[in-house]
Order: structure tokens, then C-alpha cells, then sequence
């Protein structure tokens, strides 16, 4: 059954122009892209989508390194899009990240990791109702 994801290029691949690589990559997995969108998040924003992080050492620097720049959030569709977007992006930390995925290639730290992917079809679907609805 075909389903969606949130994917977002986040603002340290948009400055080093890696978004048409990374889009390329999502094609070349087989996603097809049913919506996308180019914005800046606000403060309070980013804060509402990663709430979940709120209070842990790293929160603070990242909604900073997220309102920084401009993101583009995008809707994948596939099988399994979920699972299938996390394998291809690989794990949050580039260095453990797996040859030839998306955080390995394109990563330069754990913090400012290229990408976003949904976790779960939960909060896919939370997600992706805060980009675009
Ligand atoms: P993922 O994006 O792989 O689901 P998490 O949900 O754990 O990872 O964290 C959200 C984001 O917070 C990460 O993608 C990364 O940008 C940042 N982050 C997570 N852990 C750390 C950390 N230990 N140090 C710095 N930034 C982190
Ligand atoms: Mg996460």
C-alpha cells in the first residue's frame, strides 16, 4: 500500500546547493514527490515541530541551525515511505550513516545532517499536516 513521509532539506544542504542532488536521489529511490514547498521556519515554529526534543542538550542549537535558512519541505509517496525514507537518508549521526546514503554523502555534522524523515506513520502524518495544511 503506498503512503507518505515528510522529507525536509534542511538549511545547511539548501546553502551548500545540494538540493537538486538531493532530490535527485529521492527520484532515483522511486518516491514520487506530491508536494514540496520553499520556506524559513520561525522560532516558535520550529520549536512546535521538533517539541518532542524539548528540554535535551542539543534542542536550543537546533531550532537555531533550523530558522538559519531556508527549507524545503516535501511530501514522498512509495511503499513503506516511511522505513524507505529513513534507510535511504541513513542514521542521524553522518559518521554512523551507510555508504551512499543521503547523511553520509551530503552531512557535515549530527547536527546539521542534510535531512529530515518522519519516524513513524504517526507522526508523518502530524508532520506532514504542519507543512501543509
Ligand atoms: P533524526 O533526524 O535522525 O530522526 P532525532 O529525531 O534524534 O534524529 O533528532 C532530530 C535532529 O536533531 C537530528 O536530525 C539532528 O539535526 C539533531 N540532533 C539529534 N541529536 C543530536 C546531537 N546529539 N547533537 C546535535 N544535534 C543533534
Ligand atoms: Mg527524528
Amino acid at each position: 500500500m503506498i503512503s507518505q513521509t515528510l522529507a525536509i532539506i534542511k538549511p545547511d544542504a539548501v546553502e551548500n546547493k545540494f538540493i537538486g542532488k538531493i532530490i535527485t536521489l529521492i527520484e532515483f529511490h522511486g518516491f514520487a514527490i506530491s508536494k514540496m514547498r520553499m520556506l524559513r521556519l520561525k522560532k516558535e515554529e520550529a520549536q512546535k515541530f521538533y517539541s518532542i526534543h524539548r528540554g535535551k542538550p542539543f534542542f536550543d542549537p537546533l531550532v537555531d541551525f533550523m530558522i538559519s535558512g531556508d527549507i524545503v519541505a516535501i511530501c514522498l509517496e512509495s511503499e513503506n515511505a516511511v522505513d524507505k525514507w529513513r534507510e535511504v537518508i541513513g542514521a542521524t549521526d553522518p559518521e554512523m550513516a551507510k555508504e551512499g546514503t543521503i547523511r553520509k554523502i551530503f552531512a557535515s555534522s549530527k547536527q546539521c545532517n542534510a535531512v529530515h524523515g518522519s519516524d513513524s506513520n504517526e507522526n508523518a502524518k502530524i508532520e506532514l499536516d504542519f507543512f501543509f495544511n
